[in-house]
């Protein structure tokens, strides 16, 4: 979901209140990158970590930030090769971060990969990138609404997702159905037990909205949801 500057300003003021009692913060931007420009200084994050599957890189690489004062306190976690200065029978002296934290053979294809989604990220027009976006959640919104017994929610204007779920239908029998058509959704509580609970809902389906999505995927997603109703 797309981070407002609202959130941002949320994330410095976690940041304040956790130094005041010496806490430190490692903010998860799994979904923030794909959607803005992050700036770890300015949010004063300690740590901050991102996925490379989600800003289209393959999966089994990500990043992770860390300031270089806490990243040089701390231990490596794990040995091999090349995280190490010095060796002796007296002694170990380890590399200097992050060569400590990259133990043995790192990911080199992952690693040049993601890389080069991330430049090609940076270079896309993200203007034009998020009116796209929200111009197709407004046609998928305006089509799950125009179907009878489903309930969109907390739905945010302009963002890359939309979660509903209909009346007296399991949301794995919605997500299975869509699936056979080619439309893949997730289904479930979303690591949101809470406001499941407070809705009264045990789970809903989400469609997620990506650039490289178009009217016409949305017009099939909207009709397989139409023909998965009518089967249940
Ligand atoms: C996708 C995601 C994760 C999990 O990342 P994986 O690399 O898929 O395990 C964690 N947090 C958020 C916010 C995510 O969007």
């Amino acid at each position: 979901m797309s981070a407002t500057s609202q959130e941002r300003s949320t994330i410095r003021e976690i940041a304040e209140k956790a130094h005041n009692i010496g806490a430190v913060v490692v903010v998860d931007g799994a979904q923030a990158v794909v959607h803005e420009h992050v700036d770890v200084t300015a949010l004063d994050a300690d740590f901050y970590v991102f996925s490379g599957h989600k800003v289209f890189a393959p999966a089994g690489i990500g990043a992770l930030y860390g300031k270089p004062a806490l990243l040089d306190a701390m231990p490596p976690w794990h040995g091999g090769g090349k995280m190490v200065e010095k060796v002796s029978f007296g002694g170990t002296l380890f590399a200097q971060s992050p060569a400590k934290f990259e133990a043995g053979t790192p990911n080199v294809a992952g690693a040049i990969a993601l890389a080069e989604a991330i430049t090609w990220y940076k270079n896309i027009d993200r203007k034009a990138a998020e009116q796209h976006i929200a111009h197709l959640q407004k046609r998928l919104v305006e089509g799950i609404q125009s179907l009878e017994d489903l309930h969109i929610v907390g739905l945010q204007p302009a963002a890359s997702v939309v979660a509903f779920y209909v009346d007296g239908v399991h949301h794995s029998d919605i997500a299975t159905l869509l699936d056979q058509q080619g439309i893949a959704v997730r289904s479930g509580h979303h690591c949101a037990h809470p406001l499941m609970d407070a809705i009264g809902i045990n789970g809903c389906v989400r469609a997620s909205i990506a650039l490289y999505n178009t009217e016409e995927d949305i017009d099939r997603c909207i009709e397989a949801i139409r023909k998965a109703c009518e089967l249940l």
